[in-house]
């Protein structure tokens, strides 16, 4: 079926009810129907029966789209709304030249750019260029300070052995996706998943993969989503594993679809935790910190793993919990790139919250929410996720 047809088929299953749009984070903001799903769905169809031009006006609409998911959770008539955006976004892209920023983000991702770009950031970061590109106003001049601010200080990249052999009688061995960009920023969290299986007796492979694909498929580019999936699939299915586990929540979501159909679970490293303490003993040291739970709407909406986190935290001694009301934090994959100011004035009322309830430290199971809500935090308070908590109690 022609792509044009496909979008026009799901949209018709929309009855335009408006139950989604109380639960749209960006309609919410403006007020504007055509930034709330049922808005959305309503451009498409006038883009696919050629009602609608492709204008930067309409494209921003459903570029702003944030890709929580909150509309399609509610839709009572079940409206495959991320198969839809996803969709448009391809026929967009088809259709017209992307902006430059877009293609950039889709560059950033493959490997071999990763090796030669992060050790030149860091270079730019401790030589002192960081500073004088700062003081001198060339970043707002070139339109990136937003994104500039989005980088932690970088460390070299983390390298793994292939394999971690369980430290107790083996219970069975389990592979972990680091994604693409885990080894450069989500080192700490790698490095106590690891520290946390072998503790509990599982074997830890680091298969080959490739990036999961989730920023391509969000941004129009299915086919090179695909050819991640398929590569993926052969590297993953190869060994006999007991389960596929990942540390981030938004590839996650992404690699569960891409290896849907297989014998062997894909599932949230802090889901395979939680069913382990449910059959065999763990104890845990106290932690006497207030910890603030960011759940990620993939986490929430795509994977519904949440209940994990809140259990496995809530078995620590000492630590105090709570959990942000309005969880969406505007980073939306390449959003906080591409679109800063919506995903900053989308990120304020939970950095307000933060800031209410003192914590000492925010856990959010994504890397790229992490990083979007440690920018706004000034770094002021840690960001860090759930299985470093886990890792520095588990005794
Ligand atoms: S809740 Fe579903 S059917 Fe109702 S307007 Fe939103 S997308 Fe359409
Ligand atoms: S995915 Fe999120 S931001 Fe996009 S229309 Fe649905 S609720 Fe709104």
């Amino acid at each position: 079926m022609q792509l044009k047809q496909h979008i026009d088929q799901l949209a018709d299953q929309c009855v335009k009810c408006g139950m989604c749009l109380p639960g749209c984070p960006t309609y919410q903001l403006s007020k504007n129907e055509n930034e709330s799903p049922r808005g959305r769905i309503a451009l498409m169809q006038g883009i696919v029966n050629g009602e609608l031009n492709l204008s930067p006006n309409v494209i921003q609409h459903l570029d702003h789209c944030l890709g929580c998911l909150s509309c399609e959770k509610i839709c009572p008539s079940k409206v495959q709304y991320e198969t839809l955006i996803d969709s448009i976004r391809e026929y967009t892209v088809l259709q017209k030249p992307l902006p430059f920023q877009n293609k950039l983000i889709s560059f950033l991702v493959k490997p071999t750019i990763q090796n030669s770009l992060f050790p030149l950031l860091r270079f730019y970061q401790f030589s002192g260029i960081q500073k004088l590109a700062r003081v001198s106003g060339l970043l707002k001049l070139t339109g990136l300070s937003k994104q500039e601010q989005l980088l932690p200080k970088l460390k070299p990249r983390l390298k793994l052995n292939p394999h971690y052999p369980a430290k107790q009688a083996s219970l069975g061995t389990v592979a972990l996706f680091t994604g693409c960009m885990g080894q450069q920023f989500e080192q700490s969290a790698l490095l106590a998943s690891i520290k946390v299986l072998t503790r509990l007796g599982y074997d830890v492979d680091i298969p080959e993969q490739v990036c999961c694909g989730a920023l391509h498929q969000h941004s129009g580019f299915r086919q090179q989503a695909d050819t991640f999936a398929k590569t993926n699939k052969t590297f993953l299915l190869n060994g006999s594993y007991q389960a596929i586990l990942f540390t981030a929540s938004g590839c996650g979501a992404q690699l569960k679809t891409s290896l849907k159909q297989n014998q062997i679970p894909v599932t949230s490293l802090m889901d395979f935790i939680e069913q382990h303490s449910r059959k065999h003993s763990v104890s845990f040291a106290s932690i006497k910190q207030s910890v603030v739970i960011h759940q990620p709407c993939s986490l929430q909406n795509t994977l519904k793993q949440t209940d994990a986190v809140i259990t496995l935290l809530g078995k620590i001694p000492a630590l105090k919990i709570t959990e942000l009301q309005s969880p969406c934090c505007g980073a939306a994959g390449k959003n906080m790139l591409s679109q800063t100011t919506l995903a900053n004035q989308i990120r304020q009322p939970l950095l307000k919250q933060i800031q209410q309830t003192a914590a000492d430290i925010v856990v959010s199971s994504n890397i790229g929410c992490a990083l979007h809500l440690g920018a706004g935090l000034q770094r002021k308070i840690p960001v860090v996720h759930p299985i470093e908590l886990i890792a520095k109690s588990l005794q």
